[in-house]
This record gives C-alpha cells, structure tokens and sequence, in this order.
C-alpha cells in the first residue's frame, strides 16, 4: 500500500483481557491476555491478511476491532472517529460501517428466517427505507454476491456451503460497509468454492473499495489473497509486512517457522521445515520478555527479560525481535 492510502481502521495498543473469577468471592483472581497491546492499521481497499496458530488471539482481535466486544485498553478509530470515546447511539450507528464475516455462516444465520429477511432485518434495525425498497436493496445485494432472485425465499438449510457463505457476505454488504472482517471465511469450505469467495472479496474490494481484514490459518489462501499480512503470537504482532515482501524476506523466527509450513510449489528447490519445540504457553501466564522466547531456537539470555517492540526493519517491515534491536547479542 503507497503511504498515502487512507487509513479506514487503526487499533493502538489494542488489549482484550478475558478475566479469570475465584469461585468463592468471585474476585479477579488473574487475566487471559487473549490480546495484549496490538498496534494494526487497514488501508481503504486493502486486503490485510492476519495469521498465527490456533489460540494465538486473531480472531480476538477481529471481534475487538469490529467491537462486538469492549476493548480492555487501547483505542480503535474507524474512520478517524474513536469508537473507544463514543457514546452507545454513535457506536451503534458506526457499526454499520465495520461488519463481520464469520466462518459457519450457518451458525449465525437464523434457521427458522427465510434469506430474503436474514437481509432485510439489518436496515429494518438501522430504520432504513421503506418494506419495498429494502426488498430491492436486498436483492441487488444478492447479485452482488451471485445469488438469484429464488435464492430470496430459501431458507438456509436448503444452501450448499459456499451458497451461506454468499449469503453471510450479502448480510456484512447490506449495510453498506467501508471495513469487513472475515473470520476464517474459507477454512469450511471446499478448495473449488474457496477459489469463488476469494475471487468475490478480491471483486468487491476494487469495485466497492472495501477494506477487508482476512482471518485464517491457511497461508496459502493469505499469500494468494492479501496485500500485508500480520503475523500473532499469543496476543502480540510479530512481524507485518507487504506480502511478498513477508514470503520472500522473512524475519521473525515464529513467522519463519509458520511459513516453512506453506507446501513449496516448485519441485527443484528444497524447503526446510522449522518444527518448533514445546506448547503453545497459556495466555493466563505468559511468559516475561519475548512472549515467543520459550520456543524460540534462537532466544538468548535477554529474551526473557528484554520485551521486544514491532519496529521497522525495512520500509514498511516491522517486527518484535531482539535480534534486530540494538544491542543484541546471541551470548547475552
Ligand atoms: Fe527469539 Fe529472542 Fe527474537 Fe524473541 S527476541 S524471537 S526469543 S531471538
């Protein structure tokens, strides 16, 4: 992205703590960090792909960031508006702005509601239009995400996998969103109907300038998709780069480890895998300095005391490691 992108969403310092109760006094005994400190900006109609292990507190921060659940420190601006500052009738009103895709749309699709209502009941709520113009609305929405006119009466159990996940988008488009969150929105489905979904969001972000935040696993799918990607590790960034810039040009151990994982399409070069040692540790507990140092195959001495800061390694490459701080030595 050119510095001189609009910045459609910004989270500084962004924390989301999950408190752990003592079940006599039901005082806070201790913190789940499930996000702890995270600075991330998404450029009007960029594709930022964030990435890390099962647990690593990504779709935490996804949630956060669409604000379906209070911040517990930090500031997110949609907009350049602080939603952390607004009042409840502001924060509602904002929410049409940043939507959420999820990864079983099936689950957050009412069973008992016909498709044609799943999309008309977001502007009903928002006071939007007239019963005839919403059912318009609605149905160019749909084509928007190629469902037909019949599509409008189904219900969503009469839906193939892909067919929902047309539909949990056309639920985020109605709205008419600036920013979409995606929680794994491909990881259900078949390759075949995964290459669909992708090819739509790639449509909708230069047509209609969407932003989308793109949650997954599979880096693969983040690689062919994503202008940047961010990599997690237990609640914190480790790296951020632009995407081929990350693949090429990898810097931080935990994400040089995750990459070895992506299946190398080239038969004639050899691609060593980096199997890291030990278990994810809990985010009740984690661990002092570089939260990354207990598994790290080149932590030294400072690692467990020096807390590493995301920092510019190269124009637009950040990463959290000691290695590239002043003063690192592998003996200290
Ligand atoms: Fe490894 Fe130390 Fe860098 Fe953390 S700061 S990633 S432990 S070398």
């Amino acid at each position: 992205m050119t510095n001189t992108a609009k910045v459609v969403l910004r989270g500084t310092g962004v924390k989301k703590y999950f408190p752990v109760r003592s079940s006599v006094l039901n005082r806070v005994k201790r913190n789940v960090k499930a996000v702890d400190g995270i600075d991330i900006s998404l450029y009007e109609g960029e594709i930022y792909g964030l990435v890390g292990e099962t647990g690593c507190g990504k779709s935490t921060l996804g949630r956060t960031l669409a604000y379906l659940t209070e911040p517990t420190g930090g500031s997110i601006e949609v907009l350049d508006q602080d939603m952390t500052a607004m009042k409840r009738h502001q924060l509602i009103e904002m929410r049409r702005k940043i939507q959420m895709v999820f990864q079983d749309p099936y689950t957050s699709l009412d069973p008992k509601q016909r498709v044609g209502d799943i999309l008309t009941e977001a502007l009903k709520i928002h006071n939007i239009g007239t019963r005839e113009s919403r059912m318009d609305t609605a149905v160019e929405i749909m084509e928007k995400v190629g469902l037909r006119l019949e599509h409008f009466y189904r219900y969503p159990h009469e839906f193939s996998g892909g067919q929902r996940q047309r539909v949990g988008l056309a639920r985020a488009l109605i709205l008419n969103p600036k920013i979409i969150i995606c929680d794994e929105p491909v990881s259900a489905l078949d390759v075949s109907i995964q290459a669909q979904i992708i090819n739509l969001l790639q449509d909708l972000r230069e047509k209609e300038q969407i932003s989308f935040l793109f949650i997954a696993h599979d880096m693969s799918v983040v690689k062919y998709v994503s202008d940047r990607v961010g990599v997690m590790y237990l609640g914190h960034m480790m790296e951020e780069a632009e995407t081929e810039e990350l693949f090429r040009n990898t810097l931080h151990p935990y994400a040089k480890a995750l990459l070895s994982a992506v299946p190398n399409p080239s038969p004639h070069t050899k691609k060593e895998r980096i199997v890291l040692q030990g278990d994810l540790p809990s985010p009740i507990n984690l661990p002092s300095g570089c939260v990354f140092h207990t598994r790290c195959p080149y932590a030294a001495e400072q690692c467990s005391v020096r807390t590493p800061h995301l920092k510019e390694a190269a124009p637009g490459h950040r990463v959290a490691c000691l290695m590239y701080e002043e003063g690192w030595s592998a003996r200290a």
